[in-house]
């Protein structure tokens, strides 16, 4: 679909304010604060308040060349890249699905993604309070879809598509860590799936983004295992993630060009 350019700018604003909100999440749920308390975003150095004007998604960043402005301490580059990531999400969102309630939960989807994604990765945790919440969204967006068409049938597919992934991977983690002999991925793995299942709400999506997750976990692990640093511990939550929004976002082209090579053979 053709993008307007006001409305590919509108959805780009949006994103990078939702972004900057997903900093907070991602960086005060793991340490047991929520979102809201403190209200003001502080420095995590010298957690001096950050001032109004140096909380501009991306444009403070580069002003202040990545530093805070009361003790000159790094900003790592999660924030600018967490804002530029859902900026470009909600983007990618209206381009594929237009002003719609599917391009909302195609954004929400992938904000949630995005912030248990980096949240994994940095703490090897995918805390319950964001799995659920995102678990409760894509439920109640999926009720939204069905109010419109006048059919129960979004939230049946919702419902279906958790609990296939949630079995899936539930088997998945129980017969991989019986043949390890010790935990092949975590619960929360298991949960992030149940969520994705619910935005997902088809067994072949989900199915893909299983597979998916697994084929590049497995060379980028095997790859991180070689490195001279290794890194022992991989989360699996990341690669979940990134599958599941391919699988959104380009899942049927993908299926239906794995179905022709398969006919073809
Ligand atoms: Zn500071």
């Amino acid at each position: 679909m053709r993008l307007a350019p006001e409305l590919a700018a509108a959805a780009a604003f949006t994103g990078l304010a939702v972004g900057s909100f997903l900093n907070v999440v991602i960086h005060r749920i793991p340490i047991g604060e929520t979102a809201l308390t403190p209200r003001r975003s502080y420095c995590p150095h010298c957690r001096a308040p950050i001032r109004a004007r140096d909380n501009v998604p991306l444009l403070s960043y580069a002003l202040l060349r990545g530093r805070c402005r009361n003790c000159d301490g790094a900003i790592g580059v999660v924030y600018p890249a967490v804002e530029a990531g859902a900026g470009a999400l909600c983007v990618l969102a209206v381009s594929r699905f237009g002003v719609t309630l599917a391009a909302l939960h195609g954004a929400v989807f992938g904000c949630f993604l995005l912030a248990l994604a980096v949240t994994d990765a940095r703490t090897l945790r995918l805390p319950d309070m964001l799995t659920g919440l995102g678990f409760s969204a894509g439920l109640a967006l999926a009720a939204a879809a069905g109010v419109l068409a006048g059919t129960p049938r979004p939230v049946a597919e919702a419902a279906i598509g958790a609990i296939v992934a949630g079995s899936v991977l539930g088997v998945v983690r129980v017969a991989g860590s019986a043949a390890m002999r010790r935990e092949a991925m975590g619960l929360g793995d298991v949960k992030l799936a149940g969520m994705i299942g619910v935005y997902l709400a088809d067994w072949q999506l989900v199915l893909l983004t299983i597979a998916l997750s697994a084929v590049v976990g497995s060379v980028v692990g095997l790859g991180l295992r070689l490195a001279p640093r290794k890194r022992l511990e991989i989360p699996y939550g990341p690669f979940l993630a990134l599958a599941a929004g391919v699988s959104l976002f380009w899942g049927d082209a993908l299926i239906q060009a794995y179905v022709r090579v398969i006919l073809r053979m």
